[in-house]
């Protein structure tokens, strides 16, 4: 379990594994606003309990290309492993099919990389939209991609505890908590289904 920084904002930013977090706070960059009482570490002089939720003193602008670039680990999971056009989830795939990065706008027509214009697809669906806008060859997406915010894709990848969650939903607001539950809870069926795609889903973001 990680510890979840917060900007001086409350914006949730990212988790980070406890020792780093304890640097911060150490080197009094950050300050702790939730502490796991049951587990303490060591410094020089005394014992510090491992933080769970800690606020950086000062405000730090982190550059969206950071936070928010499109990896397919993070666009696949995003699109709920599903591919975008057909709705076949990556565990219906067949044989050498796979999941792909499709540019909505095709690349070879100006599209770029931005959250908005890519989207999961099964590699037949990508052959078969090739360099076309899918209104061309009657395609139609599930839903129309949007950039999601940065703990939406934490989640995706990595458990958040109850008091962390909390945080999430001060800044957030429940509904997205709702909704990152929701998720949670598919991949959990998922894990469940087919067990390889919940391990992958635990080492992904750092
Ligand atoms: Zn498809």
């Amino acid at each position: 379990m990680g510890c979840l920084a917060l900007n001086a904002s409350f914006e949730p930013l990212t988790i980070l594994p406890i020792e780093r977090a304890l640097r911060l706070v150490i080197d009094r960059k950050a300050e702790v606003l939730e502490e796991d009482d049951a587990r303490f570490y060591r410094s020089e002089r005394d014992r510090i309990a491992a933080p769970l939720v800690i606020r950086l003193k000062r405000f730090i602008h982190v550059p969206r290309r950071f936070r928010r670039q499109v990896t397919n680990t993070f666009l696949f999971a995003r699109d709920g492993y599903r591919c975008q056009y057909c709705g076949r989830h990556r565990a219906a795939l067949r044989g050498r099919e796979f999941l792909t990065r499709d540019h909505v706008l095709p690349a070879s027509r100006g599209g770029d990389n931005s959250w908005d214009n890519v989207v999961t697809a099964c590699s037949p669906c990508n052959n078969r939209k090739a360099s076309h806008l899918p209104a061309e060859i009657g395609m139609h997406l599930l839903k129309q991609p949007h950039e999601p915010n940065y703990v939406e894709l934490v989640w995706a990848v990595r458990r958040v505890t109850q008091v962390q969650a909390k945080y999430i939903a001060m800044f957030y607001g429940e509904d997205i908590l709702e909704a990152l539950r929701r998720h949670d809870q598919e991949a959990e069926h998922r894990h469940h289904l087919h067990h390889g795609e919940a391990e992958h889903r635990l080492t992904l973001v750092s």
